[in-house]
């Protein structure tokens, strides 16, 4: 399985784009950086996008994507959203005043964007690929995914606090190449943190003590730009080889 990480940070400033994965060359899991990150060509081989959630970080690249590719394409680009983040999609955002509703131009019957809903524990497939949601804890319906290609899986955590569920659900995963998790505010914004439903470094190192497979690497994303050199130096305190910090651009072939 391909990973080319378009974005991987809590908040966008140059250098810093917001949570975007691209999966081989068709699949983006969440739509924080699509737009800037690739060139018209690569964007019109994307067929599905997968959102986490319908948090604006997350999502922005959705009706921008609509925008740009109206008139270019055949078929239209799946979206696929758990349930309430596609209602959040149908009436927040492509509501004809934020933005026109592309799930009917240029036309109902062949539109430039199709939003597919799932439910939020329910496995369903995506382009090429196997997806295994797991309801984490955020603010509004958030979820995490393991991806299999059928050869190996990765698990994405999404936006989330502390979770039994991610980790159960994770430790059932054979194959399991590599975790994605977030980490959103340094260990001195812990109540900031515990009521948006983010990890610190401390609350982190609680939850990969939930984890059973050693060795497994641990990518670490959603890092809030403005405290970001605090949130390195306490995540390097953690003292683990097998963490590291994703950037924008890294590349992997698991
Ligand atoms: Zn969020
Ligand atoms: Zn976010």
């Amino acid at each position: 399985m391909r990973l080319r990480v378009l974005g991987c940070s809590g908040g966008e400033l140059p250098h810093h784009r917001t949570t975007c994965f691209l999966l081989g060359a068709r699949l983006a899991v969440d739509a924080g950086a699509l737009t800037a990150s690739l060139s018209l060509p690569e964007l019109m081989r994307v067929d599905d996008v997968v959102l986490t959630h319908g948090h604006l970080d997350h999502v922005k690249d959705v009706p921008l994507v609509a925008d740009l590719l109206a008139g270019r394409r055949r078929r239209p680009i799946r979206i696929h959203a758990s349930t309430a983040c596609a209602r959040s999609l149908r009436q927040d955002v492509f509501n004809d005043r934020l933005w026109p509703d592309f799930t009917r131009i240029p036309d109902r019957r062949r539109p430039i964007i199709e939003i597919r809903p799932f439910a939020p524990s329910r496995p369903f497939r995506a382009g090429a690929f196997r997806f295994q949601p797991i309801p984490v804890e955020h603010t509004v319906e958030s979820v995490g995914f393991v991806v299999s290609d059928g050869r190996g899986a990765i698990a994405i955590s999404g936006d989330t606090g502390p979770s039994d569920r991610l980790w159960a659900a994770v430790n059932r995963v054979e194959r399991l190449r590599a975790l994605l998790v977030e980490c959103s505010f340094p260990n001195a914004l812990q109540g900031l943190a515990a009521r948006s439903g983010h990890l610190t470094p401390a609350t982190l190192a609680g939850e990969l003590a939930k984890l059973d497979g050693a060795g497994i690497p641990i990518l670490l994303y959603h890092l809030k730009p403005a405290h970001e050199a605090r949130l390195r130096r306490e995540v390097a305190a953690l003292r683990r080889g097998d963490v590291r910090v994703l950037a924008d651009g890294d590349r992997f072939t698991f």
